[in-house]
C-alpha cells in the first residue's frame, strides 16, 4: 500500500512541499516563541518525521530563524510572503509543520503543549501538557484547562 502524499505551500506559493504519510501527532503549541512567530494566540502544528517532508520548489525562498533561547528549533519561513512553515527539531529528527499550510490534511489536534505559557484557555477535553508530551521528551506533567 502506498502512503498518501499531501501538498502544502506558503501563502504566495513560492514554497511548495510534499508530506508522505500521516503526521505522528497534531498539537496546539502555546509557547511564546510559536505564538510570536505565527502572530496568533496559539500555533496549530502537525508533527512529522523530517524524512516525511520534501521541498518541491522554493527551497531558496526558505529563510531560517533560530532564537537564542530556543536552540532546539529551526524555524523556516518564506522570505517573499512571510508565511511560517516549518519548525524543525534536528535533535529529534522531527519537523512541526504549520497545520494551515497543508489544506488537504484535516487538523485534528490531540493535545496541547507548553500550556504553562498560554494566553488563551481551551475547554476541549484534550490533554494539556505543561511543557511537552513525554513521547517527544517532555515531562508529561499536565495542567487543568
Ligand atoms: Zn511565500
Ligand atoms: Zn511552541
Amino acid at each position: 500500500m502506498r502512503a498518501i502524499i499531501r501538498r502544502g505551500s506558503c501563502l504566495c506559493g513560492a514554497v511548495q512541499f510534499h508530506v508522505t504519510g500521516d503526521p505522528i501527532t497534531m498539537t496546539y503549541c502555546h509557547c511564546e516563541s510559536c505564538r510570536r512567530w505565527v502572530g496568533a494566540p496559539v500555533m496549530g502544528g502537525c508533527l512529522f518525521h523530517s524524512s516525511q517532508v520534501q521541498i518541491v520548489t522554493g527551497e531558496d525562498k526558505l529563510t531560517l530563524y533560530k532564537r537564542s533561547s530556543d536552540t532546539g528549533s529551526l524555524r523556516r519561513f518564506c522570505c517573499d510572503c512571510g508565511s511560517a512553515l516549518f519548525n524543525e527539531h534536528p535533535g529529534i529528527k522531527l519537523t512541526d509543520i504549520m497545520a494551515v499550510s497543508i489544506p488537504d490534511l484535516e487538523f485534528k489536534p490531540r493535545l496541547h503543549t507548553n500550556y504553562a505559557e498560554k494566553i488563551v484557555s481551551f475547554h476541549d477535553g484534550l490533554p494539556k501538557y505543561k511543557d511537552f508530551d513525554p513521547a517527544v521528551g517532555g515531562s508529561g506533567e499536565t495542567m487543568p484547562d
